[in-house]
């Protein structure tokens, strides 16, 4: 009765349960890796993304086959389907055992296969929740709440709890503590930067000479692709910049991408990193490092709460939520969010060309300069979508459909997020000093030379006051909105109009 296992790209983890299960047996155990173009072919990749993924896997496979497993890591310029199912026939494979999917696209695909043998499911361990868990938290409540649901993993993981089940310092939550514009004199120190091997060398050269469409720069790679490295990331993030991440948590410099972030997305996403040894590598810092507690408690909440909160949303909202576009916005994605040259508005080109460099920012980037810009510019949420797909190296179907559709383009109509993350210049220029070298001005808002983020932002709220009337938290804007005089509303209305249809040129 020959076992197979197939390890997906973002499956590298020690503890999946599918290695465990056959542990005993391993020279018995077929596995099975797939590098396939043809899957690639499907979206425009970010380069650095191709090679983390899979310079990360052949590095995994490499470590199996030294512990003794029998690996076949097949490279295939095909789709997986036809590789999986001659492989499993020629090997005469009657069980596949599998870590279950995070992306639920991917499970229905596996799903239709048709293998000619049964398939085994296990707990995806890339999450502490698995999502029958929190359909059962979800059960009854009225609306689902981040903080009742962060607090309740608190509870699960005994984390940051004092002997009598209270909160560590008082208080669940210190944000009020955290999130302060940024200081130029206080700079986060360089990142680790982990020089590439033969291997992902090699990886760099395939995707170099790919003919497929792809984006971004590949001149510098500096991202960790094993266990190992990995495991130096945290604790380079602990030593180095773990006691600035609550107070700069929301700041922005121009050249310094990475701030006071951690970067450890890449390596929790495929199972290289596991999310508790995370949470109680910060969680020890506390007391070993004396580091500050709006820190940890923040940066606990950030994977305690949020990670598994995205991740339980995604898999408990029906299947068409991936189509959600609740203010009905149709607007192509212009075309210089493929290449920063082409705007001019100085804090996306710097959001922009960071991410071309790096295939990273950092999250209020994310949140509140490209997709706060896609928001009040009215473009199509999967079109959007869809490029933060490709370009994130640590983008995958689950992340993007609750962080870019629910959180940054509040397309599901309030379900995930208590208020659309919009804004006006007025936040980009407290959190940042971008508007210090950009051609607009953050204080005009209906001249030519005005921000377009401040006329974009008037033009988004009354195009939609009608729908943002449900919504109780937007309702000091929807007040200031009523306050401006009429004829300066049409003003910046008219500039609203001038710039989507520029834009579409
Ligand atoms: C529009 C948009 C797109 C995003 N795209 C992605 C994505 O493709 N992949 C991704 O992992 N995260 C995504 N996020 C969430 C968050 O921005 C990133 O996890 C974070 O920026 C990764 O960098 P870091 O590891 O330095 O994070 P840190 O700021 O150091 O945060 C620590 C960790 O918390 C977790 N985390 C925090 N917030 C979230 C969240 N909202 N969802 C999931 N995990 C979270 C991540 O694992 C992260 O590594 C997105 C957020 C927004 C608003
Ligand atoms: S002035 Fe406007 S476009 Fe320029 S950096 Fe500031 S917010 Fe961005």
């Amino acid at each position: 009765m020959p076992i197979g296992i197939w390890i997906l790209g973002d499956q590298l983890s020690d503890i999946n349960p599918a290695l465990s299960a056959c542990h005993g047996d391993k020279r018995e155990t077929f596995i099975i890796m797939i590098e396939s173009l043809e899957y690639v072919r499907k979206r425009r990749y970010h380069k650095q993304k191709l090679v983390f993924i899979w310079a990360a896997m052949r590095h995994f496979a490499r470590r199996l086959s030294g512990e003794g497993w029998r690996v076949d890591y097949i490279v295939t310029e095909e789709d997986f389907a036809p590789v999986i199912r001659q492989w499993v026939r020629e090997n005469n494979i009657t069980e596949l055992r599998m870590m279950m999917p995070a992306d639920r696209p991917f499970f229905e695909y596996i799903s239709r296969l048709e293998l000619n043998c049964t398939i085994t499911w296990y707990n995806n361990t890339n999450f502490l929740w698995q999502p029958e868990e929190f359909k059962e938290w979800a059960k009854g409540r009225k609306r689902l709440i981040l903080e009742d649901f962060y607090r309740e993993g608190r509870r699960r993981w005994k984390i940051l709890l004092t002997e009598a089940f209270k909160p560590v310092g008082g208080k669940w939550n210190l944000d009020k503590e955290n999130r302060k514009p940024p200081n130029k004199k206080i700079l986060p120190p360089k990142r680790l930067s982990f020089e590439p091997d033969e291997i992902t060398k090699e990886v760099i050269e395939k995707v170099k000479k790919l003919d497929i469409p792809t984006y971004g720069k590949l001149e510098k790679f500096e991202w960790g692709v094993t266990r190992e490295s990995a495991l130096k990331a945290l604790k380079d993030f602990v030593e180095n910049r773990l006691h600035r991440f609550g107070i700069y948590q929301d700041a922005m410099l121009t050249g310094e991408e990475y701030m006071w972030h951690s970067l450890l997305s890449p390596y929790l996403n495929v199972g290289l990193l596991h999310p508790l040894e995370v949470i109680k590598a910060v969680e020890n810092a506390l007391t070993e490092k004396s580091m500050p507690l709006n820190s940890v408690e923040g940066f606990i909440r950030q994977v305690l709460g949020w990670r598994e909160y995205m991740y339980g949303v995604y898999h408990y909202v029906e299947k068409d939520y991936f189509q959600s576009n609740w203010f009905n916005h149709q607007q192509p994605l212009p075309t210089f969010f493929w290449d920063s040259n082409k705007t001019d508005l100085n804090c996306l080109k710097q959001v922009l060309k960071q991410t071309e460099n790096t295939a990273y920012a950092h999250h209020i980037q994310r949140l509140m300069i490209l997709s706060n810009y896609a928001l009040i510019s009215g473009i199509c949420p999967q079109e959007i979508e869809n490029w933060f797909h490709g370009a994130y190296i640590d983008a995958y179907d689950w992340v993007m459909q609750t962080n870019v559709l629910g959180m940054g383009q509040f397309a599901d109509g309030g379900f995930l997020a208590t208020k659309p993350y919009v804004s006006s210049a007025n936040y980009i220029k407290k959190m940042s000093d971008y508007c210090e070298n950009c051609r607009y001005n953050p204080s005009e808002r209906n001249t030519e030379n005005a921000c377009p983020f401040n006329y974009l932002y008037w033009d988004f709220l009354a195009r939609h006051k009608d729908k943002l009337k449900s919504q109780g938290r937007m309702a000091l804007a929807l007040k200031q909105l009523e306050t401006i005089p009429p004829q300066q509303l049409k003003q910046m209305q008219t500039l609203a109009g001038k710039w989507r249809e520029k834009q579409n040129l």
